[in-house]
């Protein structure tokens, strides 16, 4: 049976409020939660064309994944993303960001949210009222035909309409753009040039090898460095001291309120910096994206209540990789990147 547990539950109990540092010295202060692993797009670089899902009776309801924030929140977390899988197609989701949302101030700096942008248009209003400032839509291609070749089912209008109307709830936006040799490498400069004339920000992702997918990822790799060295041909980019928190490292673009994002898995790593934990729908957390190291909160929430959590949280850092290691001709997980999202 499902117990009920709320921030007050979590101080009654008393936890050591100590906080998540891993066996490396990093503190975890920023939780990846995915609310689900379905999706309404296929896109080729994170899922098969085949997949098999979750079941839905495994899931987390939304009343566990707050008692889990707020364990989490109690152990010096601030920042929470949602994540999937697509978070939006998740049925009442946004009953679940209205609850994390009153959290912002009272322990959580903040709420954010990565999504395909599919289903922004009916939920940019209700996301902004909740307290969320700030999202990542990803985006790999202003065509329209490339766009659907990407994402297997994806319509390109959709997705912009969504992005009009959360920038004009008032969410800043950031633009991920996954950049594929032979695909859309040819349009990162057209991309950068569309963010910079809407005040978005502009993330560039190198892929990772998690799960089987049809693509021959080792053709489709494009190193961020060589990117990075074309961009500057055009613009001038100043390296930046921001830090949203993730694994991006920032470049100013002069003469615009851009700032470019660069995440190279492969090229540059970033894990000394780590500072966060991923927790899949049904509850499972993993302490890195590129391995399978992870204890199962779900039935230990159930059945022993926060300070099981609590133990089985400690345990997770103890075994928290260093970093990871990805070799692009295998994958480094049999899960994709919808269990434990981006
Ligand atoms: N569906 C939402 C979206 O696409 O934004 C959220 C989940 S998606 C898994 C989060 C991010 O992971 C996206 O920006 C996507 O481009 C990125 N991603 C997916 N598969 C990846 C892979 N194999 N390597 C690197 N990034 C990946
Ligand atoms: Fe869905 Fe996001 Fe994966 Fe694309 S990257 S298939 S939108 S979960």
């Amino acid at each position: 049976m499902t117990r009920h547990f709320d921030t007050r539950t979590v101080d009654r109990l008393e936890l050591a409020h100590a906080p998540m540092i891993d066996s490396f010295g990093r503190q975890i202060s920023y939780v990846r939660i995915s609310v689900t692993d379905r999706c309404d797009l296929r896109c080729r670089y994170c899922m098969a064309e085949q997949m098999t899902f979750m079941p839905r009776r495994d899931l987390l309801n939304f009343e566990e994944i707050v008692a889990l924030a707020d364990i989490l929140i109690a152990r010096g977390v601030r920042r929470i993303r949602l994540t999937g899988g697509e978070p939006l197609v998740r049925r009442n989701v946004m009953n679940l960001v209205e609850q994390l949302g009153s959290r912002i101030g009272a322990g959580l700096d903040e709420v954010t949210l990565t999504t395909n942008g599919t289903q922004l248009a009916n939920h940019a209003k209700r996301l902004f009222a909740a307290g969320v400032r700030r999202i990542n839509v990803s985006l790999d291609s202003l065509d329209p035909q490339s766009f659907a070749h990407i994402t297997r089912r994806g319509r390109l209008d959709q997705v912009l309409n969504g992005i009009e109307a959360a920038a004009a709830a008032g969410l800043a936006i950031k633009i991920n753009m996954m950049a594929l040799a032979g695909v859309n490498d040819d349009e990162i400069g057209g991309m950068l040039a569309w963010c910079v004339a809407r005040g978005f920000d502009l993330t560039l992702i190198e892929t990772m090898p998690l799960g089987e997918v049809e693509d021959h990822r080792p053709e489709r790799y494009l190193s961020l460095r060589d990117v990075l060295a074309d961009l500057q041909q055009r613009w001038t980019l100043i390296p930046s001291l921001y830090r949203s928190g993730g694994p991006a490292r920032y470049f100013d673009l002069v003469d615009s309120g851009t700032r470019l994002g660069l995440i190279t898995p492969m090229s540059r790593s970033f894990c000394d910096g780590c500072n966060r934990i991923r927790i899949a729908a049904t509850g499972t957390v993993y302490g890195c994206l590129g391995h399978e190291q992870k204890v199962e909160l779900r039935d230990v929430l159930r059945q022993g209540g926060p300070k099981a959590v609590d133990t089985a949280l400690n345990e997770l850092l103890a075994g928290k990789p260093q970093r990871h290691s990805f070799d692009l001709a295998q994958p480094a997980t049999a899960r994709h990147m919808n269990v434990t999202g981006g």
